[in-house]
């Protein structure tokens, strides 16, 4: 976690000092800010009854024109947020509508306003509140199946090898590389976790990522650890782009990896980045933006990308300094890179936004909603480089998080702050609103996890897990980075939520989303607009 003078992340520095002042100076130095002053985003000054009915209008008239695409997809991009259930895209849009200065309840991200919607029943086969191993390979290969396990169907027992043989299931990225499509994922976790590995890899336990992660009835029985199934992946002409975190899943023990210096976790003795540059022609392996930004995508057929030790930082910590290269622009260049290598025959890329995840296990809704800010961006990369004719883009989740937005805050309050209230005429308070022991509460909480932060004198600490009753807001910042909400259950992480997650969809066969669908639907209407 960054301190409270932590160097800010551009979005950031991209505000008008007008309309952000006050969120500035609360991100910029909490110990000089006063809690108790107020400030409201504005609602847009063009806000009148009649604009309301006009654009209601506009709507209707938007949805009345609307067409079907029957063509064949050419090319599918799809997105997962990882975690980011509805009430983190509400939040989202509304955190990113404040960073524009305006109230935000009116925003939109980038996917919302996709033609197509449905909703996406998430639960394992054997899990009511899914993980997102199992929901991967549901979304990744067209069958329900257990949680914690990659790319094999429910008759395996998660972490038993022998269990597991014979259970495999194709996933689309493979059978899209035995078409001849160019493939490819992104990702801001380890390239070895749970949502990217089920675009390519087998394996009855999530968190055999590296071979010493392996237990020996495994080995005994063949299993492979994640790392090694990606980098010989066999199908097609292989794996055109791999980019994301988890360098040290690919070295061994005896090798330190170019970005922290750290040593490897395997015991098998591979340089697996030294074989993927050795199995490809016309291959490289990268680990800095820099290099990233320098890649001749013409020329460049097998790209990996490894940059960071473990997970990749959240798009917040990444400051001007990090050598980590943002989600749009790993995205911008794996679909450039997918484009000039599949000619006429198409692509298939997955790009994730892991990490929306890991902040709201942490309770820090902060990070959740900067990061799935992030991702509305890398969409919008995705839309401006792509043709909605030939390209279907979907965007999802995998489960969603315990995150709630309530409180009765008034229009524009904070999104991360505490509840401000209208009065009895409907006109906002000026005072934070009290609950019935007399403490503020803020619009965002968490129905489980560990608590939240107090910022005393700048000094951000978690508060004792499990500590009985609710905590004094008065003189905590809740908009802080830092701050971690109030969660009603203790748990040490915050946990996954079992309700619904939205598809959003544009481009050939986006219609097919229509209704509350099973999970594994969505792996079934790729498959049909590829016209396989
Ligand atoms: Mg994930
Ligand atoms: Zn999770």
């Amino acid at each position: 976690m960054k301190s409270a003078a932590s160097p800010l992340k551009s979005p950031v520095h991209r505000l008008s000092k007008t309309t952000y002042g006050f969120a500035l100076a609360l991100v910029a130095s909490v110990v000089s800010v006063n809690v108790h002053s107020q400030t409201f985003y504005p609602a847009p000054a063009s806000e009148t009854p009649e604009s309301w009915f006009a654009s209601g209008q506009a709507e209707l008239q938007r949805a009345l024109q609307r067409t079907q695409n029957t063509r064949r997809a050419k090319n599918i991009i799809l997105f997962v947020g990882d975690g980011m259930g509805i009430s983190t895209v509400t939040a989202a849009r509304i955190f990113a509508g404040q960073l524009q200065g305006s109230a935000g309840e009116e925003n939109f991200l980038s996917f919302e306003q996709f033609p197509a919607v449905a909703l996406s029943k998430t639960y394992n086969t054997n899990q009511q509140t899914s993980d997102s191993a199992g929901t991967a390979t549901a979304i990744m290969a067209g069958i329900k199946t257990r949680a914690g396990v990659i790319g094999v169907n429910q008759h395996a027992d998660r972490a038993n090898c022998q269990s597991s043989l014979g259970t495999e299931v194709p996933s689309l990225m493979q059978q899209a590389a035995e078409r001849g499509l160019a493939t490819g994922f992104v990702t801001t976790t380890r390239v070895t976790h749970a949502t990217p590995a089920a675009t390519y890899a087998h394996s009855p336990e999530r968190d055999w990522e590296n071979d010493s992660a392996l237990p020996e009835e495994a080995l005994q029985h063949g299993c492979k650890d994640i790392a090694q199934q990606l980098i010989e992946f066999s199908y097609g002409n292989g794996i055109n782009v791999a980019l994301g975190g988890g360098i040290e899943q690919f070295l061994p023990e005896s090798k330190t990896d170019p970005v922290t210096g750290g040593s490897g976790l395997r015991k098998d003795e591979r340089d697996l980045t030294l074989e993927w540059t050795d199995r490809y022609n016309n291959s490289a392996f990268i680990w800095n933006k820099e290099q990233l930004g320098a890649v001749n995508v013409d020329n460049t057929q097998h790209l990996l990308g490894l940059f960071s030790r473990s997970q990749m930082d959240y798009a917040y910590d990444r400051n001007t300094d990090s050598t980590q290269p943002d989600l749009p622009s790993m995205t911008e260049t794996a679909i450039r890179l997918l484009q000039a290598q599949s000619g006429d025959s198409g692509f298939f890329l997955m790009v994730e936004a892991g990490r929306i995840d890991h902040a709201h296990h942490a309770g820090n809704a902060f990070r959740a909603l900067d990061d799935t800010r992030e991702l509305s961006d890398a969409v919008l990369a995705a839309i401006e480089l792509t043709n909605e004719q030939d390209t279907l883009i979907i965007v999802t989740a995998d489960h969603s998080h315990s995150l709630t937005i309530g409180g009765y805050s008034t229009r524009g309050n904070p999104i991360l702050g505490a509840v401000v209230g209208n009065n009895n005429h409907g006109h906002a308070n000026e005072q934070r609103s009290v609950a019935r022991d007399s403490l503020p509460y803020t619009t965002l909480g968490y129905r489980d996890g560990p608590g939240f932060a107090v910022n005393a004198g700048g000094d951000v600490r978690y508060t004792i897990p499990g500590a009985p009753g609710r905590h004094d807001l008065s003189d905590v910042d809740p908009t802080h980075p830092d701050f971690h909400q109030e969660a009603l259950v203790p748990l040490q992480s915050e946990g996954h939520a079992g309700e619904d997650v939205a598809i959003y969809a544009r481009g050939p066969w986006s219609h097919l989303f229509h209704s509350t669908h099973e999970q594994h639907f969505i792996y079934h209407v790729m498959r049909h607009a590829y016209g396989w």
